[in-house]
């Protein structure tokens, strides 16, 4: 918890949501500052004509910004569109399947259940599911073994970090030869590096790890833009908002402006291989808690795909998780009550979560387990 001074205190919690999530309290402030007036035009941030020089400029920073964080090669193309990651589930099959051809799905959590459904729903395609997670709870993603990629797929959707089971791919799912990778990387973009020239397009929601909900980044390949796979209304394009610089309409402004400052923030905080660093040492202060509490909490994944930043577990009772939330709460700790799907408790820790915040949790999870071990 922070104490902000100021004419009033505001009572900070270590924020342990898994989205919309915590971000930098420098960052909060500065954006409370441009509402009013942004680089002194007089004028806020809500209220600059998204076609004006100083939005340009906002929009042009934020754009390199991210460029310079992700290390994102030249040839791939940075798109903000409006719509949450939910919304590319259905717009990469309509820009990159056509009709009659097939996509590989792994299922590996919630998310990509869904991604696999919206595909469905968007497109006359043979969405193939070459992994069932479900049939494990999920608590594992696929290894070589265990999946059969299709030769000649468009691609192969994955999601990197399964935020509400807890798994990770260490490295990237080896697709059929040719075929690209689609990623899913809403939960852990930029808290880990990606090999970009492995993948065709990636994708995140902005609300876990650079800021403001209902936008999201697309990461694509420029040579998949200029493929035109049927025809499409204008808003659903990729090519169509990459002509327009993700200006098609008015676009999602202030949230645009907020991933900036967070590229910004984490450039000047190390960048991605720091925040790499940061999350493993955050997952590992509440895992080795897990594994040496004697079954006291059991962790929901296996070992060798435990994800850096959520992490899931369970106590021995549903009435056990519940107490375990409501009490950390009372110490200063939020929202870490599981998700509806897996239940237990998830530790939610995003780029902007420090490292105090993890220790707050670990001291929390082994008093709670002194008093009711
Ligand atoms: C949160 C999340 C989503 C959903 O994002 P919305 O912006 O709510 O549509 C999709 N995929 C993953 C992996 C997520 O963590």
């Amino acid at each position: 918890m922070t104490a902000i001074g100021g004419a009033t205190t505001v009572r900070r919690m270590w924020n342990f949501s898994a989205g919309p999530a915590a971000m930098p309290l420098e960052v909060l402030e500065r954006l409370r500052g441009d509402l009013v007036d942004l680089d002194a035009t007089g004028v806020g941030i809500l209220e600059h004509s998204h076609r004006g020089p100083t939005f340009e400029r906002v929009l042009e920073e934020s754009m390199r910004s991210c460029r310079t964080l992700g290390g994102i090669p030249e040839e791939y193309e940075i798109l903000m569109l409006p719509g949450g990651a939910t919304l590319q589930f259905s717009q990469l099959a309509l820009n990159l399947l056509p009709d009659g051809a097939t996509a590989d799905y792994p299922d590996t959590d919630v998310w990509s259940a869904k991604a696999i459904i919206e595909a469905r729903a968007a497109v006359r395609a043979n969405i193939a599911v070459i992994f069932e997670g479900k049939r494990f709870h999920y608590d594992h993603v696929p290894t070589l073994g265990e999946m059969t990629p299709t030769a000649g797929a468009a691609y192969l959707h994955y999601c990197s970090n399964n935020t509400v089971h807890g798994t990770r791919y260490s490295t990237p799912p080896r697709a059929a030869p040719g075929v690209p990778l689609v990623c899913d990387a809403s939960s852990e973009i930029f808290g880990r590096p990606i090999d970009w020239r492995a993948h065709g397009l990636v994708y995140a929601a902005a609300q876990k790890n650079f800021g403001v909900a209902a936008m999201t980044l697309v990461v694509i390949r420029r040579d998949l833009l200029e493929r035109t796979v049927r025809p499409l209304h204008t808003m659903a394009s990729y090519a169509q908002h990459a002509k327009a610089g993700s200006r098609l309409n008015t676009p999602p402004t202030f949230a645009m402006h907020a991933a900036g400052l967070m590229f910004k923030w984490m450039i000047k905080e190390g960048g991605v291989e720091e925040f790499a660093r940061r999350n493993a040492a955050k997952a590992q202060l509440l895992y080795s808690v897990i594994d040496s509490s004697g079954g006291f909490y059991t962790g929901l994944s296996q070992r060798p795909c435990r994800s850096d930043i959520n992490v899931s577990f369970r106590l021995r009772t549903n009435e056990l998780d519940s107490r375990f939330a409501a009490e950390a709460a009372r110490e200063g700790l939020d929202a870490l009550a599981g998700h509806k799907d897996a239940g237990g408790i998830r530790a939610s820790m995003y780029n902007a979560m420090p490292l105090d915040g993890a220790r707050a949790l670990q001291g929390f999870m082994r008093e709670f387990m002194r008093v009711n071990g």
